[in-house]
């Protein structure tokens, strides 16, 4: 028998009660900011069918190739995956309920999602995003509300060291003109593509210039520029979207080797990057993807334009640490020690009363003597000690002692201890 227990399974994390105030407070930030600019919460399944994510992510891409969670549901021999990212299930979901009948939508979701890399930090197996949609809007106006909502989360979170690269990859038609370019010059430089960029040279030549490999960076840094083979629509979608920028005083830099992981892309991308997370720099990264509802919706009838971005919650949480943010859980107000039967119902009857009056009192449960019962109080890291024993229940009182500060312990009715724990002290006065 092995003297350990069950694991967690590689690059798949626990988020302890000390983290979990760091996650609420994100999760309140994005709500609140979300919600101050018209979005709505949507949830999508974790488990879609297989095909959802090969159709739009694309064949020939890292996600589909080596990272997807598939598996056969034995049950019924259907193709399963635990989903590697949200905007697929968001577009299959608006299109299933026809919320685009209404109008456009402004829609985000948050959750984990599933991708089998090699963990390291900032690298996981189950991660988290929150991710954000924008879907029926065509114009530049819409990317650059995208990206001004990252900025003000930013603000709101207390992140500063974070910039912003944009890049466009113009239209299918301007893509393919820049496909043949880039083909002829990889196979000048047949010799020095490493595996991955020789398997995809024909299949999917844009994807090696996304390549991690850092002996790929010389011939990715020679390459033709998508830049120089926009198109005109394309070209001024992206200045649209830099004089909105400007205007609205948010910072960039201009990638023209921006590619993007997922095949769905078209025009403006973006990502949000930071020197302080090492290799994992990349806190949030979207894109307008005019093609995709269309193609999940399977004809033209279904066609909107649309974009969105999704961010790495434990990459923004792990900025946030790096950047000295400090969430700390709340205090309990009172811990409430007890002995003898009657003293035991008062006590039950107390931390109600303090509950509902919104105070966070917790109840000795278990054995132990009056002083063991203190020693539990003050490690709780409660204020106060609510104290009750047979002279109390007698009279129909409570005895509250200040735990972090040197005060006088004093008696008082349970009408007015509410008030009293809720101040900064008891002076019994
Ligand atoms: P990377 O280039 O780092 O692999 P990506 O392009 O695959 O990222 P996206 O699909 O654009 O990532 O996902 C958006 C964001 O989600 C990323 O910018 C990152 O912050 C986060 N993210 C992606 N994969 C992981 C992962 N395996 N673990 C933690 N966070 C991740
Ligand atoms: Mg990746």
């Amino acid at each position: 028998m092995s003297t350990r227990g069950i694991q967690a399974i590689r690059g798949m994390n626990d988020v302890l009660p000390d983290q979990i105030y760091l996650w609420e407070f994100f999760e309140q930030v994005v709500r609140d900011s979300m919600g101050a600019y018209g979005y709505r919460n949507i949830r999508m399944p974790i488990v879609e069918q297989t095909d959802l994510f090969v159709r739009s992510i694309g064949a020939v891409t890292d996600i589909v190739e080596k990272e997807m969670y598939s598996f056969l549901d034995h049950l019924n021999g259907d193709s399963l995956t635990l989903r590697p990212e949200g905007t697929a299930s968001c577009v299959r979901a608006v299109l299933e309920h026809n919320l685009l009948y209404a109008g456009p939508q402004r829609l985000y979701y948050s959750g984990p999602m599933f991708r089998h890399e090699r963990p390291q930090k900032g690298r996981y197996r189950q991660f988290h995003q929150v991710g954000v949609e924008a879907l029926g809007y065509a114009g530049p106006d819409i990317d650059a509300e995208l990206i001004i909502m990252c900025s003000e989360l930013w603000r709101r979170l207390g992140i500063s060291d974070v910039r912003l690269e944009i890049g466009t990859l113009g239209s299918t038609a301007s893509r393919a003109v820049h496909r043949h370019r880039l083909i002829e010059y990889l196979e000048r430089h047949l010799g020095k593509l490493d595996d991955d960029a020789s398997r995809r040279l024909h299949s999917n030549p844009l994807r090696i210039l996304d390549s991690k490999n850092p002996e790929m960076s010389e011939i990715i840094d020679g390459a033709p520029r998508l830049l120089d083979d926009l198109d005109e629509d394309s070209l001024a979608h992206f200045e649209g979207l830099q004089k909105i920028l400007r205007n609205q005083g948010i910072d960039f830099e201009i990638n023209p080797r921006l590619v993007r992981g997922l095949d769905y892309y078209n025009r403006t991308v973006f990502e949000w990057i930071t020197g302080r997370l090492g290799a994992q720099g990349t806190i949030c990264a979207g894109g307008r993807y005019d093609g995709l509802v269309e193609q999940i919706g399977g004809g033209k009838g279904s066609a909107a334009p649309a974009c969105g971005f999704a961010m790495g919650i434990e990459r923004v949480l792990a900025l946030m640490a790096e950047s000295g943010i400090n969430i700390p859980g709340p205090v309990p107000d009172a811990y409430v020690v007890h002995q003898g039967e009657a003293a035991d119902g008062f006590a039950w009857k107390t931390v109600r009363h303090l509950r509902e009056r919104g105070l966070q009192a917790i109840l000795h449960c278990g054995t132990g003597s009056f002083k063991a019962q203190m020693k539990k109080a003050d490690a709780s890291g409660a204020r106060f000690a609510v104290i009750i024993g047979d002279e109390e229940v007698q009279a129909g009182e409570i005895s509250i002692k200040p735990l972090r500060e040197a005060a006088e312990q004093v008696r008082v009715a349970l009408a007015e201890a509410a008030d009293l724990l809720r101040g900064s002290g008891v002076t019994g006065s």
